[in-house]
């Protein structure tokens, strides 16, 4: 079992990087990536943790990109976590992150949700703020009924609580992930919510910014789902990768993949490092 896309407490999953270990292990993980939204700091934990477990850790981020006006997100999978490179450009987006937590919390307390930026900043107990944070403090008081109705409500584009960012440009984030030695993945390629076409100008412009691999089955993606990615990655000559994108333990989704989903690809663990 491989699982190159899971989130800790560091960023915005519900576990810290030791309980995400353990419960990979449990699940069978031999190969193992946690690679938190635009921060390292759950990474030497979970290498301590995956040591111990004789699983094989992958130090990995995932980047908020923006192209177009609309977000991506950027695996980047082997990285040196010291890079300065790297590290400029994360502590550039938190910045950016913890202003947007900012607004989002005024314009959600103007809509008479009390205590919404605070709330958010206390379940993100010192990580960097994300939306799924507003979206669990949503939930615990009353103003949706699940975190899916929170985004749907409140923090999709469009709604209340939505304060569109201008994240890294996609030749930025490739370019840190290189300089730090990662191969740089496009996480969740048919979660973008764009048609094919749409897609398709993604894969062409990530291609051209240097991106290596794509994620060919990700969480709860479907069949027909890691079939068209599978289709992009070959036509595009991009690696292919594989992920939970755990955020929290449920039923239906643990850590761990099954690799024989893909196949015919050079997949992308073959050229990490060791
Ligand atoms: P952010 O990077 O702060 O904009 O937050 C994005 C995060 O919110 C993603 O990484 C997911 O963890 C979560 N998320 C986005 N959309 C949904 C949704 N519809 N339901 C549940 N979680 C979501
Ligand atoms: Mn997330
Ligand atoms: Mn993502
Ligand atoms: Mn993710």
């Amino acid at each position: 079992m491989i699982d190159l896309h899971t989130h800790s407490r560091a960023s915005d999953g519900a576990c810290t990087p030791a309980e995400l270990v353990n419960l990979a292990a449990a699940r069978g993980v031999t190969l193992l990536a946690l690679a938190d939204h635009d921060t390292t700091a759950g990474l030497e934990e979970a290498a301590a943790a995956c040591r111990a477990h004789g699983i094989r850790f992958v130090p990995s981020v995932e980047i908020s990109a923006s192209w177009e006006h609309k977000t991506l997100h950027v695996l980047g999978l082997g990285i040196d976590s010291g890079n300065t490179a790297l590290q400029t450009g994360l502590t550039q987006l938190r910045a950016r992150r913890d202003s947007r937590a900012k607004e989002i919390g005024r314009r959600l307390e103007a809509r008479g949700i009390a205590g919404a930026g605070n709330g958010a900043r206390e379940l993100a107990a010192g990580a960097p703020v994300s939306r799924l944070h507003f979206a669990r403090y949503l939930v615990d008081h009353g103003h949706a009924r699940d975190l899916q109705r929170a985004f749907r409500k409140f923090l999709k584009r469009g709604k209340p609580g939505h304060v569109p960012v201008i994240w890294a440009s996609l030749e930025e984030a490739v370019g840190w992930i290189h300089a730090a030695g990662g191969q740089a993945v496009l996480a969740h390629p048919l979660r973008y919510d764009l048609n094919r076409s749409k897609l398709l100008k993604v894969l062409e412009a990530f291609k051209a910014a240097g991106g290596d691999g794509i994620e060919v089955v990700c969480g709860r993606g479907t069949k027909e789902e890691h079939l068209a990615a599978l289709e992009h990655a070959v036509r595009f000559g991009f690696s292919g990768s594989l992920g939970s994108d755990f955020h929290a333990p449920a039923p239906y989704l643990q850590p761990g993949v099954d690799e024989s989903l893909v196949s015919n690809l050079p997949p992308v663990w073959q050229r990490l490092r060791a």
